[in-house]
């Protein structure tokens, strides 16, 4: 909890949260479905070596990253369970993943035969995840071809090489109609049945968290959640999250704006009476997107301040004239709680016509993310 690094902006992080977050996951899905707690991106931004240190105690069958830097990364920081690496690897990395006890996922014939010659070469056992494209279209095994492939995979375990499971993922789980769900479910099943009975220890999963929440009846042996454990609703009509994350900023200056002042580069706000605005210590080097210029809102001393102006690389400006005793040092908050208003990454994503994944991941090293964690589950 230490103070001096709430100096200007940073993000708060609350580990009992982003547990309380994943349990919700379970008691959706059922206590027999491991957990596969996606961490890439740094956890979502929210820092990996912290979120791993909160997720243990809820022992995670396995770690889900996107690339062998990621998986390398959890190695380094002790992390003993399988780590799932969901991206296609380049082709020079296959011996970096295998000497690092890395499960890749694989997409085609020639990865495995990548695979197979990095397992001879380093003398290191292997297991692999087969993805199966049922719709997304960026990586996998066509489903409609598994009667060429599929025995071609099953052939080639053995000798150091081992299927650990077989996966597909759902391109619109967070849309509140579920057909093209039901579709990709039933291509995928349409697969399992082609290849036949796996090893007793491969793992059948698809659900990331809109679907492990919207159709739990797709969990099979595991779910890859990520966004929701990290305080973002994972889709329409889905439950809210525990908050886990909130970005604050200081009010670096404050000052009387005579009419007509204007503000920001472009000028593209001018007072229209007189004015107070508060100059805040964030901006678009931050990761607060410029769509929130003249659009979003802050918090301060649990009211809404709208963003007037264009965002700056290092600061904001907002007009704080209805709100009243706001002095240098106060605590903006940019997403989060202050009192009984709250700013959600959704609504920042709406602002900024993206996605709340976008808000979230984009926040930049400038900020310094300060875990609080009482550990009380
Ligand atoms: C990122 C990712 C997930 C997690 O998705 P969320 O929508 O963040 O829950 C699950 N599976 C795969 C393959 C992913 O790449």
């Amino acid at each position: 909890m230490s103070t001096e690094r709430r100096t200007r902006a940073w993000i708060e992080v609350h580990g009992d949260d982003l547990r309380r977050n994943l349990e919700r996951i379970r008691a959706s899905v059922g206590e027999d479905v491991g957990m596969i707690p996606m961490v890439k991106a740094d956890a979502y931004g929210l820092g990996v070596a912290r979120a791993v240190g909160a997720l243990e105690p809820v022992r995670p069958l396995a770690y889900g990253v996107a690339t062998v830097e990621e998986g390398r990364e959890l190695r380094d920081l002790g992390v003993t369970r399988p780590v799932l690496v969901f991206t296609p690897v380049p082709p020079g990395l296959y011996r970096a993943a295998v000497e690092a006890d890395l499960t890749l996922c694989l997409s085609e014939l020639a990865a495995l035969d990548r695979l197979r010659e990095a397992v001879r070469t380093t003398g290191v056992e292997a297991s692999f995840h087969v993805e199966v494209d049922t719709g997304m279209g960026r990586s996998g095994f066509g489903w409609r071809e598994a009667g060429e492939w599929g025995p071609l995979v099953r052939e080639s375990v053995g000798a150091g090489l081992g299927l650990g499971g077989c996966f597909t993922h759902f391109h619109s789980a967070d849309v509140a109609e579920v057909g093209s769900v039901r579709s990709q479910w039933e291509r995928f099943q349409d697969v399992l049945r082609a290849l036949g009975p796996l090893p007793g220890e491969a793992l059948v999963h698809a659900c990331n968290s809109a679907a492990a929440l919207r159709c739990p009846e797709y969990a099979a042996d595991a779910v890859r959640p990520g966004i929701f454990l990290y305080g973002a609703v994972a889709g329409e009509e889905l439950p809210a999250p525990e908050p886990v994350m909130a970005v604050r900023a200081r009010v670096l200056f404050v000052r009387d704006a005579p009419p007509g002042s204007t503000v920001g580069y472009g000028a593209t706000h001018a007072a229209r009476g007189w004015e107070r605005w508060a100059t805040v210590g964030i901006g678009y080097g931050d990761g607060l997107p410029r769509r929130l210029g003249n659009r979003g809102h802050v918090l301060v001393s649990g009211r809404r301040a709208p963003i007037v102006g264009r965002i700056s690389m290092d600061v904001i400006v907002v007009d704080i004239s209805e709100i009243p005793g706001v002095g240098v040092g106060d605590v903006a908050t940019v997403v989060g709680r202050d009192g009984d208003q709250t700013i959600t990454l959704e609504e920042v994503a709406a602002w900024a016509d993206t996605i709340n994944y976008e808000i979230l991941t984009g926040f930049s090293r400038r900020l310094p993310r300060i875990w609080i964690d009482r550990g009380d589950g």
